[in-house]
């Protein structure tokens, strides 16, 4: 019988097949030669002692015993060009993962993207990056695989049904991501390798009968008597179909704005909003792993720390350990910050969102723009950040130390944030209370992470889309809008997701609704 085993290794005997291999051997007391193969199940650091360990989770097997490997394939995906149409706005891991679901269910997607394909998006990148310029429809947040394409590509999330979890890490595997992440306790793919994955996904949507759109953003969505009948896109042509998947994500403010308009209900949403901080990864290595260099085995460290300051919760978001601060801005006249890593994460600098939660009461001086106040407080702090960093995508920075004692800093050294940083004291950026806040935070993060709290350390302002300011409201069971027949919100963007795994799940949970009510 193949043997499972629970152990802690050191890095290297982790990071090496042989060494491995050999110290099972001693553990289970047989000779190397008699272990013909050792499968990995899962795998995590243990940081807390000051050597470093490993905990594997391992299958050995012996010779002659048989080796079961799980072949992870993809479904058996229909064809289905003559089959009832669904129409899913939004090409991010929400709408993409409808689209797959749909298929599998005998349903024909109308993927409608109002970006471009992952390759074309790539030349608006550097139009941003290099010379400032936001392009509407195509920018970090919007365009083929949504604002997960250019990311870090972290694939953990809260959610507790574990098998959802894992049915998107298998299908993301079976479309080329590393095996690495059913094995790993913070899975992550990377920015250089998501795009591929997405354009496979797209592929097999086409293959099988499905229709994606891309360069087409929905400017309508047609109701009558309280129930959808299509959409219309900027180019005027109107889509009909009864059944509307909106995945438009929490940056969409014109699907926000639209739906306003259209006196369908939505609400404000309480959010979190905050600074990017960039430490060198060297610093964070030391912090982390009580070392003055993490060696050639242990990845790049990555944080993670929540503290209540002000009666409010403060904490890392999205961390990037080896990585860029990358534009996110969707429109001309606002900056915005967030970050990606490479796969291998090998970027000599660590950055993370420092966020604190918001109420709905902090919006109170937006009320009258109603359920779109906390779009509007969103807004105006990205409106003020560029203003006041030069009406470029330059973004305000300053050194951490300088900031929590209120001091604007003499020079500000270059940053991984590409179209560069301008110094200003981030106190003009925020309402006072959230300065405040960020101010005693920082200390309070000092105190818990020796040497985080560091004038080596520069924010970055601002990181504002951390989820959605509005809640499109659905039923529970049904997951309809609460008042239009045919609308599933989905995703981000409608209040039920965040992050890639759990908007991909939420696309399929609608998906499966919609064949429900179908009685397929
Ligand atoms: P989105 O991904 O936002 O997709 C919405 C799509 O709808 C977009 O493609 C947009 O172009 C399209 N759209 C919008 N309006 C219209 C319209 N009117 N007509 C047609 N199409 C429209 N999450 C993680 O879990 N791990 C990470 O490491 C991570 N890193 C990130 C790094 C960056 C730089 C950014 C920006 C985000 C990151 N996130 C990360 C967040 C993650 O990307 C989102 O949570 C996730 O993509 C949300 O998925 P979604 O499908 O709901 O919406």
């Amino acid at each position: 019988m193949p043997q499972e085993l629970l152990l802690q290794v050191s890095p290297e005997i982790a990071a090496d097949g042989a060494l491995l291999q050999q110290y099972l051997s001693k553990q289970i007391k047989v000779g190397v030669n008699d272990i013909q193969h050792v499968t990995i199940l899962k795998r995590s650091i243990d940081a807390r002692q000051k050597a470093i360990k490993i905990n594997l989770k391992v299958v050995i097997y012996l010779q002659g015993e048989l080796i079961q490997e799980p072949t992870i394939s993809l479904p058996d995906y229909p064809n289905v060009t003559n089959k009832q149409e669904v129409i899913v706005v939004g090409a991010g891991p929400a709408g993409l993962f409808a689209a797959l679901q749909l298929i599998e269910l005998g349903l024909r997607p109308i993927l409608v993207e109002r970006g471009k394909d992952v390759r074309g998006r790539r030349r608006d990148l550097k139009a941003i990056n290099r010379d400032h310029i936001v392009n509407e429809d195509s920018n970090y947040c919007f365009g083929e695989g949504g604002a997960g394409t250019y990311s870090d590509g972290k694939l953990y999330t809260r959610s507790k049904k574990r098998g959802d979890v894992t049915r998107i890490l298998e299908l993301l595997v079976a479309f080329g991501a590393t095996p690495d992440i059913l094995v790993d306790a913070h899975p992550h793919i990377g920015t250089n390798k998501l795009p591929q994955i997405i354009q496979d996904i797209r592929e097999k949507i086409i293959e099988c009968g499905g229709q994606v759109l891309f360069e087409t953003r929905v400017t309508d969505i047609v109701i009558k008597n309280n129930e959808v009948q299509g959409v219309v896109t900027q180019k005027g042509d109107t889509i009909s179909a009864n059944k509307l998947i909106l995945a438009t994500g929490h940056s969409a403010r014109d699907i926000f704005e639209l739906l306003d308009r259209k006196k369908v209900f939505i609400e404000a949403k309480p959010f979190a909003l905050g600074v990017r901080a960039e430490h060198p990864q060297s610093l964070i290595d030391s912090i982390q792993y009580s070392c003055d260099y993490r060696g050639d085995h242990l990845p790049p460290a990555p944080y993670s720390i929540v503290k209540q300051v002000g009666g409010r919760g403060m904490y890392s978001f999205c961390m990037c350990p080896g990585g860029v601060i990358a534009p996110c801005a969707t429109s001309p006249g606002e900056v915005v910050t967030n970050g990606w890593s490479p796969s291998k994460r090998d970027q000599a600098t660590a950055n993370s969102g420092i966020v604190i939660e918001l109420k709905l009461e902090d919006f109170k001086p937006f009320e009258k723009f109603g359920p779109l106040a906390g779009m509007e407080f969103q807004k105006n702090i990205e409106q003020k950040a560029w203003h006041l960093a030069g009406e470029t995508q330059r973004v305000p920075a300053q050194r951490m130390v300088d900031f929590a004692q209120n001091k604007v800093s003499s020079s500000i050294p270059a940053t991984s944030y590409v179209p560069g940083t301008t110094s200003v004291e981030m106190g003009q950026v925020f309402p006072g209370f959230l300065s405040q806040i960020l101010r005693e935070g920082f200390t309070e993060f000092g105190k818990s992470m020796k040497g985080y709290l560091t004038n080596e350390a520069i924010l970055h302002a601002p990181e504002s889309r951390t989820s959605s300011p509005v809640r499109i409201p659905r039923d529970g069971i049904s997951l309809e809008h609460l008042q239009i027949k045919g609308l599933y919100p989905c995703g981000e963007g409608a209040g039920y997701a965040g992050g890639i795994i759990s908007a991909a799940i939420d696309g399929e949970k609608c998906a499966l609704k919609i064949a429900e009510s179908l009685n397929l």
